[in-house]
Formats: C-alpha cells, structure tokens, sequence
C-alpha cells in the first residue's frame, strides 16, 4: 500500500500560521470548556483523518459504477462501504450519502416527493422545528405553501389531533416530522396513520436524533416513513454533513433530486468519514455511548429542574434539555452569555408560546453528546446542571455575580481535565 499525505501541520504552521493559529485555538476552544450544543460532537481521530485525506481532490460527479468522471475506483468504493453501512444500521432499502448538510438532504427530498406550490405540513419553528421545514426565509416556505403544527400549551408535545385536523383540511403532499428542539419521542407510527389517511408523503427528518436510533436508544423511524433525511454530524458523530434513507421505489426519484438536480460533485472524502462513522455507530460501544446520552439528558434535565430551570414538556426522552427560565427571570440571551462566561458553551432558545422575540428568548437548550463522548456520566451531568443554574443567576456586572461566574469557570476546567476531548493529555490552562 501506498502512505497516507495526510494532514501535515507542521506545514500548515509553516505556510499558514494565521490560520494554524485558528486551528489550535479552536482545538483548545472546544476542549477547556463544556460543550453543550445539542447537535455538536467530538468525531473520532479516525473520521478526521477521512476528511484530511486526498479524496478530497477527487471529482466524481454520479454514482458509484456510473460516474461522469474517470478515476473513480476507490471513490465508487468508499462510496459503497457507507451507503452498505447505513443500509445496514438502519434497515433502510435505499441510502443516498452524497448531500452536503442535512439542509441539503431536505431540499433534495423535498425536491423528490413535491412540486413549487405544494402544500407540506410540518413543525412550526418557534415550536421546535427547522427553518428548512416552511420558514419564510427558507426555500421550504418560498417554493411550497407550509402549514405549521405546534404543540400544546399544557403538555408541550406534539397534538396528534391538531395535525390530523391540518391533513385532512389542507391535504398536504409531504407530511415532515423530526425537529431541532423537541425533547420527546415522536409517534411515527400515528404520522404514517395520519399520511395515509391523507394521501400524503411522510418524511422523518431525524438529523438530531438518528445517532440515537442507530445505538438503539429510541425508535426508529425507518419503518413508518417514506423518506428519512439526517445530518451524520449530530448525535451520530461523523462528519459534517447529510444523508437520506427512502424506501427502494423512491430510490431513482432521490438520487436524482441530490444529483444532478441539487448538487454536483459529491465530496468524496467526506463520503468516506461517513464510512468510518457508520462502522464506529454499528459497534456495541456506540450503543453503550447512545443509551449514556439519553441518560445524561434525563440527568441534566433533572439537575435544570432543582435549580428552578423548568423543563419544557416536562422531561426528555432524547439527548437534549430544553429548559423554561421564566421562573429565574433571566431570558435565553443573557443565560447564553452568562454561560459563556463560566466556559460553557449552550445556546438561547425558544420554548413553546416564547413570551420573547427569537433573539432574545426565555429559554435555552443544552444536549449531551459531547459531554457523553468525553465519558462523563450522571454525576457529572448533575454537577453540569448546578454549574448551569449558578452561572445563569450569576450577573456578570455585579462583584459577587463576577466572581460566582469565575468559581463555575474553575469547575469547569477541572471537569474537562478529568474527562478531556481528544486524548488524556492535560488540557493546557
Ligand atoms: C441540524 C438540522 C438540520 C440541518 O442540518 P445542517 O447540516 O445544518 O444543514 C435540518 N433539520 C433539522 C431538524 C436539524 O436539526
């Protein structure tokens, strides 16, 4: 076999030391505080020598064995192992790896299944749902006519009935569920009633939760939907980007929706990291690490609840927290900051019914799988949640707030000293 030109940073450092500052410097960003964005992760050294790989030059315009470009043995190979893997995981019929974001993935599905004017029905965003799900100022709510489903004002979670009664007055072509800030499972089985009773398409867009369905932790959606799209970035921990999982007899009409309708060439190097990824998510370790991240979850929300943080639908079935701050009297924006000060990294976020315009909000929502692929457990999580209550009481421009704030940055570095991202060394002050 040949050697691996891979990543030389010594090179970089030589060539580049402007943007090799970056790359420390964000190295040592995400590794001395607590990476709380819930659909972050840290990849494996493995999939971030797949990305700084020489595939990365490689043209490859089509599909493996019909490509529009010479050369494309060992792309039509890698490109075969991932879409085998996620076959595989998911007991999907059909696998597209090729789109470049889980943004990407939904164009092209939605490209596949509808026309410029259709009706679809999915999640309104300020009650948890995406911008590519009918927002104004996506091409979801440009080129088609959304109708948006919330969730109820007492439980929070999805009112099964609201979106039969929007089906059946609208009749939608594609019926979306899958979300960005729903902690609970959702009933695909009632979305696949209620698509058929309307005749409508049903796409599961699971690019939060899929890594959580590939380790076993929660449900599948495979079986119910028509269409499933993801980002492999998220709680799957690969590398950034999307994919799609249909049914075989939609296969022809997705492939083409991502190429040559949506995309051209597929990047081949991120292709192979979704390989790499999709082998470390079928190994009992990643079961281990996915049911770990529903169990911290359900420890931070816990942990939120005792310092008067109130969790939205009551609880979490998944990776993520969403928690109500009313109570506190501090809105989403001014905890994100404050956080920030005590090195925890979460964002500001609507809740069900936001009192608060979308930039500033009364809530914020924190996930678990990075804090999980550091190995911390419960107890951390526990701690995590006080360090979390305290920097959000803490008023950065008061003297004791100040120093509250810098006593939770203290924790927090001890904590990502004993569970470090990337290694065991000693995190550098
Ligand atoms: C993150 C997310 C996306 C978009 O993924 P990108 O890779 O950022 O384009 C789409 N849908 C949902 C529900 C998401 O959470």
């Amino acid at each position: 076999m040949g050697t691996f030109w891979g990543p030389d940073f010594a090179a970089l450092e030589r060539g580049d030391p402007e943007i090799a500052h970056v790359l420390l410097a964000e190295v040592e960003r995400q590794r001395s505080g607590l990476q709380l964005i819930a659909g972050e992760n840290f990849t494996s050294t493995a999939v971030l020598a797949a990305l700084g790989s020489t595939l990365a030059n490689k043209y490859a315009e089509g599909y493996p064995g019909e490509r529009y470009y010479g050369g494309c043995g060992e792309a039509d190979h890698a490109e075969r192992l991932a879409v085998e893997r996620a076959r595989e995981l998911f007991g999907a019929e059909h696998v597209n790896v090729q789109p470049h974001s889980g943004a990407a993935a939904n164009l092209a599905a939605y490209a596949a299944l509808a026309e410029p004017g259709d009706p679809v029905l999915a999640m309104e965003l300020s009650h948890g749902g995406h911008l590519t799900h009918g927002s104004r100022a996506n091409f979801s709510g440009k080129w088609f006519h959304p109708i948006g489903y919330r969730v109820t004002a007492d439980t929070e979670q999805i009112d099964y009935d609201e979106v039969r009664d929007l089906a059946r007055a609208h009749r939608p072509k594609v019926i979306i569920c899958g979300a960005t800030a729903y902690p609970r499972l959702i009933d695909f089985a009632a979305f696949r009633q209620i698509a058929d009773e309307v005749g409508a398409y049903l796409m599961v867009d699971a690019a939060h939760f899929l890594g959580l369905v590939a380790g076993g932790a929660i449900p599948s959606p495979v079986p119910h939907a028509d269409v499933v799209t993801c980002t492999t970035h998220k709680v799957l921990r690969g590398p950034r980007g999307g994919m799609i999982l249909c049914r075989a007899e939609l296969a022809q009409r997705i492939d083409k929706a991502v190429f040559p309708f949506s995309q051209g060439g597929p990047m081949m190097h991120v292709i192979a990291a979704k390989a790499v990824a999709l082998r470390e998510a079928a190994q009992p370790a990643f079961r281990t690490y996915a049911h770990q991240v529903v169990r911290n979850a359900q420890a931070l929300v816990a942990g939120l609840a005792a310092e008067g943080l109130r969790p939205v639908s009551g609880g979490t079935d998944t990776h993520l927290a969403l928690a109500d701050l009313r109570a506190v009297g501090v809105t989403g924006r001014a905890a994100e900051a404050r956080c920030e000060l005590a090195r925890i990294t979460l964002n500001k976020n609507a809740i069900p019914y936001d009192p608060e315009r979308p930039a500033v909000t009364s809530g914020i929502r924190a996930g678990s799988p990075s804090v999980t692929t550091q190995g911390m457990r419960e107890g951390e999580m526990r701690q995590i949640a006080g360090l979390i209550g305290a920097a959000v009481r803490s008023d950065p421009d008061t003297t004791a707030g100040a120093a509250r704030l810098a006593d939770a940055a203290d924790e927090v570095a001890g904590l990502v000293r004993r569970f470090p991202a990337y290694g065991r060394q000693e995190v550098m002050a």
